[in-house]
């Protein structure tokens, strides 16, 4: 039985990244960035108004007050997307709206609110100072700057970016392609009408469900009976066609446990089964020609963590992100809760806060490793450590968030 932060470090360690792929912009959400993306040209392209209002020379406008309007002379129009060609000469002023280019000559504009406009004259009610109102070109990134590295996941404010930079295409990398092997004599789908003793499969939807929020969609599932023929075959053909096999049931010590002696059986190199954690303690983990296999427990929320902890990780890290360490922060726990040692415990936690806005974690309700609904409503996994028999109430525990 290995440790779960060994088991996790080997895991990352035969983690293979795969080529570069170029996408197009409509396409890359969801993907890693294999190149750095450097501003073309200065962002913002040019100088523009943050407001509607009127563009003046601030000097013109620096006494003006409430009791004390300042008057100036209307004499143009500026629209987002017209040409910034107007000259503002002194006590004159040009009517702008939000985006449009503001003149060089202009100083600042004066937003419409604290103005009054008639008869070709517009009334400033108050000062502005030197710059005011305006989104200055470059003030962003100056051209040239770089604005995101290889490694980064693009979401949907870095598609923006791009877009905006007038970048159509990218290098990403390569994602995995995934196969799913479902085992258990068990099993029927959710639309079937069980059989006394049958039980519907859920791994495969939440196995499914959880590598689709992280960008994988080529993912293919094989469900297989517990016979050892079919094992192998559904083995066979997933590492044919997979970078990554996920099994999921059939690992343990029962008879019927028969995943581990087809995967020796096939050439796959074990690195390591057993690992000193709850939920999930018979995780299988191996590689064969670059290719990962995990043999995930079938229990559902030993499933669910064993993948959230040990091979989302390195989906993630596949998929040429750096970000893949776990979001790890600290809350106070709202009771105690105690342990036999020998294990690191994933306690389902809920996440909340006292009265001083403190962060509090409560552990969910259902705590075995059968109950889907205590899973369902965690936020986060309180880390139990494996030495520990005991954490405190009121103690600063670690706590790590469920980000499906
Ligand atoms: P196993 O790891 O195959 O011994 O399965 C452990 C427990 O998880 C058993 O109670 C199985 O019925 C259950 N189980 C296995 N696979 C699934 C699945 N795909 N969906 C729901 N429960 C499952
Ligand atoms: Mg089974």
């Amino acid at each position: 039985m290995v440790d779960f932060e060994v088991a996790r470090r080997k895991v990352l360690k035969y983690t293979p990244l795969f080529g570069v792929t170029t996408v197009s912009l409509n396409r890359c959400v969801g993907y890693v960035l294999a190149e750095e993306i450097v501003a073309r040209e200065p962002v913002p392209l040019f100088d523009s108004s943050a407001v509607d209002g009127f563009a003046v020379r601030y000097e013109n406008v620096a006494a003006a007050g409430d009791n004390k309007p300042v008057v100036l002379q209307l004499i143009g129009t500026i629209r987002a997307g017209d040409a910034s060609g107007v000259a503002i000469k002194k006590n004159s002023t040009v009517k702008i709206f939000t985006g449009a280019p503001v003149p060089r000559s202009a100083t600042a504009v004066v937003m419409v609110e604290v103005t009054e406009e008639s008869d070709g004259k517009v009334l400033i009610k108050k000062s502005a100072k030197h710059g005011q109102n305006i989104r200055k070109k470059g003030e962003e990134f100056r051209k040239g700057q770089k604005i995101f590295a290889p490694g980064t996941l693009i979401t949907p404010p870095i598609v923006a970016m791009l877009a905006s930079l007038g970048v159509t295409k990218v290098k990403v990398y390569k994602k995995p392609r995934v196969t799913l092997i479902v085992t258990g004599d068990e099993l029927r789908p959710p639309s079937a009408k069980l059989n006394p003793g049958q039980i519907r499969d859920s791994n495969s939807y939440a196995l499914k469900s959880s590598l689709g929020s992280i960008g994988i969609d080529a993912i293919d599932i094989i469900h297989s009976k517990d016979s050892q023929g079919e094992i192998r075959k559904a083995f066979i053909k997933a590492l044919r066609r997979s970078d990554v096999v996920i099994s999921v049931g059939g690992v343990s010590v029962g008879e019927y446990d028969l995943v581990k002696d087809v995967l020796e059986d096939i050439g796959v190199k074990q690195i390591f089964w057993k690992v000193a954690m709850k939920p999930g303690k018979p995780n299988y983990f191996g590689v064969k020609n670059k290719k990962l296999v995990f043999g995930l427990p079938g229990n559902p929320v030993s499933a669910m963590v064993s993948f959230y902890v040990l091979v989302r990780p390195a989906i993630i890290k596949m998929m040429g992100s750096t970000d893949y360490t776990p979001f790890v922060i600290k809350a106070r726990l709202t009771e105690t809760i105690t342990k036999k040692p020998g294990r690191m415990e994933f306690v389902r936690g809920i996440l909340g806060k006292n009265e001083s806005g403190e962060l509090l974690v409560a552990p969910a309700k259902g705590q075995d490793s059968h109950m889907i609904g205590g899973m369902a409503t965690a936020d986060c996994l309180i880390y139990f450590p494996k030495g520990s028999i005991k954490l405190k109430k009121f103690s600063n525990v670690d706590v790590e968030l469920l980000v499906w």
